[in-house]
Order: structure tokens, then sequence, then C-alpha cells
């Protein structure tokens, strides 16, 4: 399942060093190396997968009940009283490591990360459209 060229299913298999803190039987999370701020923190399946929607149902299954346990933890050791679980899949979305990977972001009052939310807004029957081709896509 690991792919030896990638670099976090080296730090599973312990072949390079990583500030681990958690893990079980299907994840691990340890610190980011480049954190957009302290505890900043990343979660991963142990196999590899690229991307969401590769991932087996189960898997996913057994992997969520730990954002919830880490961001406790997390907020509790930073203070902070927010965070963001963020997701990228592609690089277009930003995705820099090839293996799937959750981040969650303490954040803190004016802490100067921002965010961009560039909100558009649907004209005359687009919404519509989309969502009937949503609801047909779900079916296939
Ligand atoms: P993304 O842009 O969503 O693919 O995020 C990749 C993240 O992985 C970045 O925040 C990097 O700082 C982080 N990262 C890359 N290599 C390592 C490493 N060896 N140990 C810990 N974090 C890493
Ligand atoms: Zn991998």
């Amino acid at each position: 399942m690991n792919d030896p060229a990638c670099v976090f299913c080296k730090i599973v298999d312990g072949q390079i060093p990583a500030m681990r803190v958690y893990e079980d039987g299907v994840c691990l999370a340890f610190l980011d190396i480049g954190p957009l701020a302290e505890g900043h923190t990343l979660v991963i399946p142990k196999g590899h997968f690229v991307r969401l929607e590769e991932m087996p149902d189960e898997l996913l299954a057994r992997i969520a009940p730990v954002f919830p346990r880490l961001a406790r933890a997390v907020l509790r050791v930073t203070g902070a009283d927010a965070y963001n679980i963020l997701q990228n899949n592609g690089r277009p979305a930003g995705q820099e490591v090839m293996h799937v990977h959750f981040h969650i972001i303490p954040r803190q009052p004016a802490d100067g990360l921002g965010y961009r939310w560039n909100a558009s807004k649907y004209e005359g029957d687009r919404g519509r459209q989309f969502s009937e081709q949503l609801i047909a896509a779900l079916k296939t």
C-alpha cells in the first residue's frame, strides 16, 4: 500500500523523523514542519492515498473521531478556542504532499493568518442547474 517515494509514507515507516503526537492502527498525527501557527497538526491515514475521494468509507469512519479528539488537545495546549480543519486535494487546491492529510490549525483573534473567501453568487437558474446535476451525479 505504501509509496516508497512519498514523504508521509516515509514518516509512517519511521524512515524520516517527525514530531509524532498520536497514532493508532489506521492513522498518524504529527506536527506540521512549517506551521501556520504553533500546534498546527497533520492527521494522515497510514496507508497511501493521494486524495480524499480515494479513501474507503470504513477508513474515513475510523479516522473521523480523531479530529475532535486532537482538536481538543490542540486547543488545550495552545490556549486557542478556534481552529480550522483544512484538507487540500489536487495542486490547484494547494495540495503539495500527495498523501491525504488533514490540517488542524489553531486560530487566535487577529493572528494575521486571514482567510480568503471571495464569495460570488449564482445568477438566474445556474444554482438550480448545478443542484440538479449534482443530484444526478450522486446517483451514478
Ligand atoms: P498541503 O499544501 O496541504 O499539501 O500541505 C502539506 C504540508 O505538509 C505543509 O504544511 C508542509 O509544511 C507539511 N510537510 C511537508 N513535509 C513535512 C514533514 N517532513 N514533516 C511534517 N510536515 C511536513
Ligand atoms: Zn504516502
